[in-house]
């Protein structure tokens, strides 16, 4: 067992050959229970010894349906070779230096490719940290310098990290807030678009969302709004067309730094390289993270060039911020999404989950929406003949599919999500029976 090699090659199958969690998971999840800090919780009490294309292998050798990508990370599917090839470079020739200290070309070479990559043909440039909500600062951090205001604006069903500014930016309590506080100052919270509950168009979401900015904040006070161009962890909510445009009009000509939050979204996941592409806005700045580097921890800030260059030298950085091997990774992946046209087969795998539950919606008044884009789909359960958020049903489809070995993660502010993130490396056959394990609990709950 430990001489098991993940990545593509590993057998493309779903197996269980013990009960979930079999023996030596039970055995490790006691020791995690002894060792670990209670508040890190699991969502699969499973082992994991070895990960590729569209499985993860568990060390009782159960081969479980890998739907979640950890988080929207592994979009090029865990291990992948290139990956895996260029990490081993890297390792072999440094592993650390401190860019701040003294530089190196990996760095350089991301920040050239997300300047390049990122939506709007404006000069970028970009900064380079370890984790999404260590972007999402910087962005703020950059923001109030070159606006020389304080204020934030995020919005309902928000998700921007862990850390005590971005808590303060997350919309949900439990589990991210309760007790951790308090917060930073100076963050409000409007209205978002949420067609399937608020019955508004994107000019009128957007009309009450400026509104109370302009009566609550104030443009003169505010310096940055920020928003996920589909809300992540918030349930997959994609906005009505037209709500992020009236925004980003409404910022630029109130000099408001305009961020579009794409750690989630970003990178193929949405069946184009980043969300915005899809709303027509250009944002000033974005943060991404997630899907960057293959599983090694990335992120980045890229944004107008005045904007971003207005902090003065020193002002940003950290003692990991923008790893050589991190870096390496991210130039692998990169180039693995654009050489596999990973936005292409995003695109199938959306619609591969959009026919199949939208045939199970026909008898199943439960499924009150089926959303979001490309490979970042999700379902909303609701009580039958009602919109009342049935997070009872959610939560023992997700239970039920990881006994039946298919990792699935719920999501939504009511806990009311199915949420489907598959790598992209995942075969339409494996998906498929994914799907119908999801299905199947469905059916018994
Ligand atoms: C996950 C996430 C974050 C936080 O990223 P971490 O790497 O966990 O700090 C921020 N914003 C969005 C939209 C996310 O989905």
């Amino acid at each position: 067992m430990t001489e098991l090699v993940g990545g593509p090659s590993l057998p493309q199958e779903r197996k269980l050959v013990t009960s979930i969690p079999g023996p030596k998971s039970q055995e490790m999840m006691a020791r995690k229970n002894a060792a670990v800090a209670a508040g890190v919780g699991v969502a699969l009490p499973v082992s994991i010894v070895a990960a590729g294309g569209g499985v993860m292998v568990d060390a009782d050798g159960n081969s479980l349906i890998d739907l979640g990508s950890g988080i929207a990370v592994t979009g090029v599917g865990n291990s992948a070779p290139a990956v895996v090839e260029a990490v081993v470079n890297q390792v072999q020739q440094f592993t650390h230096t401190c860019f701040t200290v003294t530089p190196y070309d990996g760095y350089v070479k991301v920040a050239e490719k997300l300047n390049e990559l990122i939506p709007g043909d404006h000069e970028k440039r970009s900064a380079l940290f370890n984790s999404g909500a260590e972007a999402v600062e910087n962005a703020i951090k950059i923001a109030r310098h070159f606006t020389k205001k304080n204020g934030v604006v995020v919005f309902d069903h928000a998700y921007h990290g862990r850390t005590n500014l971005t808590m303060g930016m997350t919309a949900k309590n439990i589990p991210y807030k309760d007790g951790f506080g308090p917060f930073a100052p100076e963050v409000y919270r409007v209205p978002t678009s949420y067609p399937f509950r608020d019955g508004l168009s994107g000019a009128e979401a957007a009309k009450v969302a400026l509104t109370q900015i302009e009566k609550q904040v104030g443009a003169g006070n505010l310096a940055a709004i920020i928003i996920e161009p589909i809300q992540g962890e918030g349930g997959f909510i994609a906005p009505a067309e037209g709500f992020l445009p009236a925004l980003q009009a409404w910022a630029t000509e109130n000099n408001v730094v305009f961020i579009l939050d794409e750690v989630q979204t970003g990178f193929a996941r949405t069946g184009d390289l980043f969300a915005a592409n899809h709303e027509g806005v250009v944002p000033d700045m974005v943060t991404t993270a997630k899907g960057i580097a293959g599983g090694l921890p990335l992120s980045a800030v890229t944004g107008r060039a005045d904007i971003m260059d207005s902090a003065h030298a020193g002002g940003l950085g950290g003692t990991y911020a923008g790893s050589p091997i991190a870096c390496a990774a991210a130039l692998a992946t990169i180039d693995t999404y654009e050489k596999e046209n990973l936005t292409e087969r995003a695109r199938e795998i959306g619609a591969i989950i959009d026919e199949f539950f939208g045939e199970l919606a026909k008898n199943d008044d439960r499924i009150g929406e089926i959303r979001g884009r490309g490979a970042m789909k999700a379902v909303e359960f609701v009580v039958s003949g009602s919109k009342e958020p049935n997070a009872a049903v959610t939560g023992a489809i997700a239970k039920q599919a990881g006994e039946q070995g298919v990792i699935l993660l719920t999501c939504g502010t009511y806990g009311n999500v199915v949420r489907f993130l598959p790598p992209l490396s995942i075969s339409d056959e494996l998906l498929r029976e994914g799907l119908q394990v999801v299905a199947d609990a469905l059916a018994a709950n």
